[in-house]
């Protein structure tokens, strides 16, 4: 479904994606480790077109994204949410969603309909009159995670899912991805959390200072020694 071939980025002198590439099949989920910089929100960045690579080439079912706009990335199938959360504040959570559905629909019956739908997935429909700054850690990933959602993505990338959550909102946000991945939903997930990722993805994608250092399955990288180098540590290995 997604293919990346040679992404590379450059930031000054600083190689912050340098010439990785990677397949992600339909169906399955797709980990993305590494240590704080190693490039991994870089890589969501060029993938949804929010910055143009330096070189290599991104193709979604086939279709090459080169030159496209982030909402036209969005509208061909690709979600993405954010690791800085940043709700708009002065709109209620219902609103916050529907500027993901209205990817879809300019009827804002319609968004509100889909973005109804998003919230109730994500459990947040009782929150939907509040506004962004009211809502906790976990709130606002779920606020994220339901206007990615509303934009009805068939591959969506998640950066940080657990990330800054308290230890009470991490459970609920795991059985979201699992849901997700009951569903069919194609993901590729930004976690720290490798407890997570051993029971989530099929593949883990290991990046270290921009470059991919190593990819397999979870239970592979877990022993693979370059990884508990750079990113597991001494304490974990
Ligand atoms: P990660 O998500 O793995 O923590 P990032 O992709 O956010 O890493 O950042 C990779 C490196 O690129 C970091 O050193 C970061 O400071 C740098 N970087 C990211 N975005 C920019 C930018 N827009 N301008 C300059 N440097 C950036
Ligand atoms: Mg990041």
């Amino acid at each position: 479904m997604l293919e990346v071939e040679g992404l590379s980025k450059r930031f000054g002198g600083l190689l912050a994606n340098n010439d990785i590439s990677f397949e992600v099949g339909e169906g399955t989920i797709l980990g993305v480790i590494g240590p704080n910089g190693a490039g991994k929100s870089t890589l969501f960045d060029l993938i949804t077109g929010f910055q143009p690579p330096d070189a290599g080439e991104v193709r979604f079912a086939g279709r090459r994204l080169r030159g496209l706009r982030p909402d036209q990335i969005n509208r061909l199938g690709i979600g993405r949410t954010f690791q800085k959360l940043k709700p708009f504040t002065d709109m209620t959570v219902e609103e916050n969603v529907m500027v993901g559905a209205m990817q879809h629909t300019p009827r804002p019956g319609q968004a509100r309909k889909l973005a109804l739908e998003a919230l109730d997935f994500v459990g947040l429909l009782e929150k939907r009159k509040h506004h962004g700054q009211a809502l906790s850690t976990g709130q606002r990933k779920r606020l994220e995670l339901a206007r990615a959602m509303a934009t009805r993505p068939r591959l969506l990338l998640m950066d940080e899912v657990t990330g800054g959550v308290d230890q009470r909102s991490l459970p609920g946000l795991i059985a979201l991805v699992e849901r997700l991945k009951g569903e069919g939903m194609t993901l590729v997930i930004i976690e720290h959390n490798m407890q997570v990722l051993m029971s989530l993805a099929d593949d883990i994608l290991a990046l270290h200072l921009g470059r991919k250092i190593a990819q397999g399955p979870p239970e592979a990288i877990q022993r693979n020694q370059q990884v508990i180098e750079s990113y597991l540590g001494g304490a974990y290995a």
